[in-house]
């Protein structure tokens, strides 16, 4: 039962074949017998699972249907649950239960899918291995000795490992693609205010964006559909029709203009990813796709300035951590300077620190136009870069990652090599454009994952593409051994 998707899950469901609750069940067993290998979950649910999934089967039972009622999924655990805990993978949150569901949740739970828990993640999103959570690190699937990518690493070794089919995650620099890429998913960051951001906890406002996480394109739309929307909570959000993504998967790529761009293929990408890259380019011009090279002059630029806005924005969201109000306090503080600093210092990890510091400095009197404002006119300049690509073609096609997942650890001593692994998905955020990564081939039996960019509210481009990829291709289907 594990191993189906949510579209066979569906299907499943409104067949009777079998009820919400016997699939909770068979899922819930599952994650007890395996999560300990992989630490993919912070909490667990099963109370509210067991009653979602008796609440889903007697709506079905009263005539009602759709393709999530009845679905078990996760959430990552920085949308925040009425109730339960919502901890950001940090200390600072350990005892935060959320007064209030974020609005993805509360559109899911409408929709009628069974929360099976909230998944492991890094501390406030900030990396790319998950090994910054305050609840250990998250192994990859695929070997147990890796890391599955950041900063949704619970949800993606969750669904890679056949523990659930699909979960939420948001991508701020590419934590929805960069974990999809190293655990062999499909996982889509929506275009820039597609998704509400309301109840998410907050890491970088401009860059942030929930999506979905899931195995195939066509469950990647079967989520996307539970979760987008204008929500009037949200001022970034945009009121903007969602139209019917599982519609979209069927167009057909004949003519479809695909650029590739010439900048991706530096030194610092793993040949062996190239050419799986090319492979991937290959099907696609036999489905009838046009392939173009296009270039991205500024792109070289991307991490900097990444690098210093995403600090910059979290220095300021994090502030609101003071040992006051939210979560963590520190014991018998002196006076109110002490309670702030030891508050902070030890309810946060190392790398937030970090980033609060090179932000604030990035922030300060005297710095402020050398760092945070030349890094906003770059971040100005990658945007036009990719309005110009779009100009002469309908979607981007680049590898996800330049390397495939690495050892538990090897980076943790050199935050600045961590970083350089986001070059090929911190663009879009940047740019605030949707991107898919999907499963391309495998190096050294790890995953890899190729990179699809669209226009604005192209989701159902994107979609369409990896679908049909996705039929002509078994890449996504191959399940981690021992799983
Ligand atoms: N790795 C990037 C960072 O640490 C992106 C993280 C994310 O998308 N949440 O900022």
């Amino acid at each position: 039962m594990h191993h189906m998707t949510l579209a066979e899950i569906a299907r499943g469901l409104a067949d009777k074949k079998f009820s919400s609750e016997e699939l909770t069940k068979v899922l819930l067993a599952r994650i007890a017998q395996l999560d300990p290998q992989l630490n993919s979950f912070i909490s667990l649910t099963e109370e509210l699972a067991l009653s979602q999934a008796k609440a889903a089967d007697a709506r079905r039972a009263g005539g009602e249907s759709g393709a999530l009622l009845g679905a078990p999924i996760a959430h990552k655990d920085l949308f925040c649950t009425q109730g339960i805990r919502t901890s950001c993978g940090s200390k600072m949150l350990d005892n935060f239960k959320a007064p209030y569901d974020a609005t993805v949740v509360a559109k899911l739970a409408a929709a009628g899918t069974v929360t099976l828990g909230k998944t492991n993640m890094d501390e406030f999103a900030m990396g790319s291995a998950n090994e910054s959570s305050y609840y250990g690190a998250v192994k990859n699937p695929w070997n147990l000795e890796h890391v599955p990518g950041g900063s949704s690493g619970g949800s993606a070794a969750a669904v890679a490992a056949r523990l659930l089919p699909a979960a939420t995650a948001t991508d701020t620099g590419g934590s929805i693609r960069q974990p999809a890429a190293f655990t062999n998913l499909t996982g889509l960051k929506p275009t820039y205010g597609r998704v509400s951001r309301w109840g998410m906890i907050a890491y970088a406002s401009s860059l942030d964006q929930g999506g979905p996480l899931a195995r195939t394109a066509e469950d990647c739309a079967i989520l996307l559909q539970g979760m987008a929307g204008f929500d009037p909570n949200d001022s970034t959000s945009i009121d903007e029709p969602v139209p019917d993504y599982s519609a979209s998967l069927n167009g057909s790529l004949q003519g479809l203009r695909i650029g590739v761009p010439k900048e991706y293929f530096s030194a610092g990408l793993d040949p062996r990813i190239a050419e799986l890259v090319h492979n991937s380019v290959k099907e696609l011009e036999k489905l009838g796709a046009i392939i173009k090279q296009i270039s991205l002059p500024n792109m070289q630029h991307a991490i900097p300035a990444y690098y210093v806005i995403a600090p910059a924005e979290a220095s300021s969201n994090l502030s609101r951590f003071d040992g006051v109000r939210f979560g963590y306090r520190c014991e018998n503080p002196e006076n109110l300077t002490d309670l702030y600093k030891r508050s902070r210092g030890e309810g946060f990890g190392a790398e937030v620190q970090r980033r609060i510091m090179v932000g604030a400095y990035a922030l300060s009197a005297g710095y402020y136009d050398a760092y945070y404002l030349k890094a906003q006119k770059i971040r100005r300049l990658v945007k036009n870069d990719f309005m110009a690509a779009f100009n002469e073609v309908d979607i981007i096609l680049g590898p996800t990652t330049p390397n495939p997942a690495w050892k538990l650890g090897a980076k943790t001593s050199d935050p600045v090599a961590e970083y350089l692994e986001d070059v090929y998905t911190i663009t879009a955020n940047l740019a605030g454009l949707p991107g898919l990564s999907m499963p391309a081939g495998f190096v050294d039996g790890l995953p890899v994952g190729v990179q699809l960019l669209a226009p604005y509210f192209q989701e159902g481009r994107l979609l369409n593409v990896a679908h049909q990829y996705q039929l002509n291709t078994d890449w996504h289907t191959r399940t981690p051994t021992g799983f």
